[in-house]
C-alpha cells in the first residue's frame, strides 16, 4: 500500500507562507511522482520518474538543484494501476471521467494522463520575495500560457472536499509537455486522447514544517477555502 506524502498545507500559503521548508532531496525520499512549488512560489513543479521540473513564470522548464526547497508539495511512489485508453472532449468531461476512474470521492488519489491535447492552458506563479504577499495577490500576477496540439503528461491529485485547507479540494493538476518546453498549473484543456492511469491512497502522510515562521503564523484568521478557490481554481 503506497502512501501519498504531502509537505506543508495550502492554508499556510494563503497568508504568504512561501518560505521553503523541505529540500527536494528530502522530498524525493517519499516518492518519485508529484507536484508542488519552490520557495517564494517560484513556478510550478512537475515530478515524474524522480526528476523535478520547474515551470517558471517566464515559461522556461528547468531542473532545479536537489538543495532547492519547497513550501508545499505532494509526492508518492508511482505504482499506478495499468493505464486505460482515455478520450475526453475537454477538462470538465475529463474530470468527470477521472472521478469514475478513481472510484470514490472519499479517498485521495493520483491521476496521470499521458496523451495528445488539442489545447492546454497553464499558469505559473511568479517568484516572490519576503516579506511575502498573500496567495491571492500572487496568483493575480501569474503568467498564463496556452499551447495547441501538445503532447504531454497531466499529473495531479484528488483531495476530498473535506480536506480543503490541507490541499486543493477536488483535482489539483499540473502539466508537462513531452518536449519539456511548456507546462504549469492546469487552468483548462481541450479535447484529449491518450492513456489514463490512477493510483488510489488509503494512507496519507501530512508533514508540517518546523520553520519558526510557520510555527508562529496565525492560520485561523483567513477565509482559507475561499482564498484557495480563488487562487487555485480547484476542479471538482
Ligand atoms: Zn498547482
Amino acid at each position: 500500500m503506497t502512501v501519498m506524502y504531502q509537505h506543508g498545507t495550502l492554508a499556510n500559503l494563503v497568508p504568504g507562507g512561501f518560505e521553503g521548508t523541505m529540500t527536494l532531496e528530502a522530498l524525493l525520499t517519499h516518492g518519485d511522482t508529484g507536484i508542488g512549488t519552490l520557495e517564494g512560489l517560484d513556478g510550478e513543479l512537475v515530478i515524474l520518474d524522480g526528476t523535478v521540473y520547474q515551470v517558471t513564470a517566464k515559461g522556461a522548464v528547468l531542473t532545479p538543484p536537489a538543495t532547492a526547497t519547497v513550501p508545499f508539495a505532494n509526492v508518492h511512489p508511482a505504482a499506478f494501476a495499468p493505464g486505460q485508453p482515455f478520450a475526453a472532449g475537454g477538462m470538465a468531461d475529463a474530470v468527470r471521467q477521472f472521478v469514475t476512474a478513481i472510484g470514490s470521492v472519499n479517498r485521495f488519489a493520483a491521476v496521470k494522463l499521458t496523451g495528445r491535447f488539442q489545447t492546454v492552458s497553464a499558469r505559473a506563479v511568479k517568484a516572490q520575495v519576503a516579506p511575502y504577499p498573500s496567495l491571492v495577490a500572487t496568483a493575480a500576477d501569474q503568467a498564463v500560457f496556452d499551447r495547441s496540439a501538445v503532447s504531454g503528461t497531466l499529473i495531479g491529485y484528488f483531495a476530498p472536499a473535506l480536506y480543503g485547507g490541507m490541499a486543493v479540494p477536488g483535482f489539483h493538476l499540473h502539466f508537462l509537455a513531452a518536449d519539456h518546453t511548456f507546462g504549469g498549473h492546469v487552468l483548462d484543456f481541450g479535447a484529449v486522447s491518450g492513456t489514463l492511469a490512477v493510483q488510489r491512497f488509503a494512507d496519507v502522510q501530512l508533514h508540517l514544517p518546523d520553520a519558526p515562521a510557520f510555527l508562529a503564523r496565525d492560520l485561523g484568521g483567513d477565509d482559507v477555502l475561499g482564498q484557495i478557490a480563488k487562487a487555485e481554481g480547484s476542479q471538482k
